[in-house]
């Protein structure tokens, strides 16, 4: 399969997608944004970390809310990596050139380019690389994920993307992978080849992801090598295929269906590159002689793989996780999960995928979070109580075949612990459909550009 090949162009694509219109108008990711109220005065200095998704569309969306703000970008990030789109590239379907945007295009604010190294929230201070100290009036932290593949035993970030180890969570890798995939593909022609897809125990962005890979990898296959030849295995670190019942159920099935294996409770602890072999920790429960109870101990199990895609670690960026006074254990930014608002710090706010709520580390909780925390911090500005509430809204378009996607949509969890479904389109969300296909390849890339600029 090339790319040519599985591609359509943009043209025809929104032109059914038209076609579905009514449906995709109600979709969040895809609604035009509500019209505006006129803007109003601006009271002091704002500062954004991160000049990300949520960062850039934060601070548009700040000009839009307030008259002539004080706003600085804190950030060396020039170019802007729209990381949807690193599944595609890993699979094929887009060049490497896809996702790469500039942040010069959609920052109107002040731009420091620099990494912020600090943060003294009681002095309302932000340090820089270059030991630059920034006051501020009002802090947004939208600055997102540090991915630790060192916490793999074995595995160091210069080694994905050789020996069969993929990974679609950084951008040279999901590059390389592109090239690993054919190479299994293709030596699944001639013998057995066994793929392990791997998740890990920590939050993390699109927790679709490491599925979409899977479920890329088997259809190129069945496509293009001998697929019998090839063993697929899902080895995921939970009890379940997905956090919310009904989408683990019609994920369930389309592993049975496309004949794809899964193990649950199957942590990553070390890769032996050279022998291509991955170790797994299994709790298992074992009778302690002594107590005369059955403990819960950790077994280790090796698996011989020729291509494994990894996971890595990931926390809030590390000047969020080494500041107690702002993150929780894991390393996350402590809000209120409604409001984004700092539960210590009134005047600091949280988006993104940096933010400690339950889930929610997608583009498509950006899209809300960005509103959300623009007019929350305009009314904290204005002396009100932040007026907005996050549902917990997120989106994972789970790729299931080069055709095919699964819109799973949610929210927070009930107070009874039930799931909260929130399909945007009246239709089936347990469905894998060619229409949410043509969304994620042909939509969302423009949606995510009107969004940095805060029309989205
Ligand atoms: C493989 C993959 C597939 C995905 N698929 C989807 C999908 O299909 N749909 C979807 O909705 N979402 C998807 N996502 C998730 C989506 O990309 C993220 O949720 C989104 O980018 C989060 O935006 P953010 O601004 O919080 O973080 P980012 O966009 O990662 O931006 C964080 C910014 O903060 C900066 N930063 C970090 N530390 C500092 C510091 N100390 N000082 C200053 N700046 C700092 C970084 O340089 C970066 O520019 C996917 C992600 C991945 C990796």
């Amino acid at each position: 399969m090339t790319r040519s090949k599985t591609t359509i162009s943009r043209r025809e694509a929104l032109k059914i997608a038209g076609i579905t219109g009514a449906a995709l108008a109600l979709n969040p990711m895809i609604a035009p944004s509500q019209a505006q109220a006129a803007p109003i005065a601006s009271k002091g200095k704002i500062v954004v970390i991160g000049a990300g998704a949520a960062g850039v569309s934060t601070a548009a969306r700040l000009y839009e809310l307030l008259i002539e703000p004080d706003i600085t970008i804190i950030d060396d990030t020039q170019t802007h990596l729209y990381q949807p789109a690193f599944s595609l590239i890993a699979g094929g379907v887009v060049g490497a050139d896809y996702p790469k945007l500039d942040n010069a295009d959609y920052i109107r604010a002040k731009w420091i380019k620099q990494k912020a190294i600090a943060i003294d929230p009681d002095g309302k201070s932000v340090t820089t690389a270059n030991g630059e100290t920034i006051g501020y009036d009002f802090l947004v932290i939208a600055a997102g994920i540090d991915l630790n593949y060192e916490a793999i035993e074995g595995l160091d970030r210069s080694m994905l993307g050789k020996n069969g180890i993929a990974s679609v969570y950084a951008y040279e890798s999901a590059v390389a992978a592109w090239d690993q995939l054919r190479e299994l593909s293709q030596n699944s022609r001639s013998r057995k080849v066994s793929a392990l897809f791997c998740e890990t125990a920590t939050p993390i962005k699109c927790g679709g992801a490491p599925k979409k890979i899977a479920f890329l990898a088997q259809d190129y296959i069945r496509r293009n090598g001998k697929r019998d030849n090839a063993e697929l295995t899902q080895m995921m670190t939970g009890s379940a295929w997905f956090g919310v019942k009904v989408y683990a159920d019609a994920i369930e099935k389309l592993y049975s269906k496309r004949e794809m294996a899964g193990n649950f409770k199957h942590k990553l602890v070390k890769i032996d590159a050279d022998r291509r072999e991955a170790t797994f920790a299994v709790p298992k429960l074992v009778m302690d002689e002594e107590l005369g109870i059955e403990l819960e101990k950790s077994e280790l199990i090796v698996k011989p793989y020729d291509f494994i895609h990894v996971v890595p670690n990931q926390s809030g960026a590390a000047v969020v996780a080494q500041n107690p006074k702002l993150a929780n254990p894991t390393g996350f930014l402590k809000v209120n999960i409604q409001t984004l608002q700092s539960e210590t710090y009134p005047e600091i706010f949280g988006a993104g995928d940096i933010v400690a709520t339950p889930f929610g580390k997608t583009g498509g909780s950006v899209r809300k979070h960005y509103k959300i925390v623009a007019q929350n911090l305009v009314d904290v500005m204005h002396g009100k109580a932040p007026s907005q509430r996050y549902d917990g809204y997120t989106v994972c378009p789970l790729i299931t075949n080069y055709g095919s996607v699964m819109m799973l949509e949610f929210g927070y969890k009930g107070a009874d612990g039930s799931d909260t479904l929130l399909p945007s389109a009246p239709l089936d969300p347990t469905q894998e459909r060619w229409m949410w296909w043509l969304v994620k390849v042909h939509a969302l890339l423009p949606i995510y550009k009107t969004m940095l600029r805060a029309s989205a």
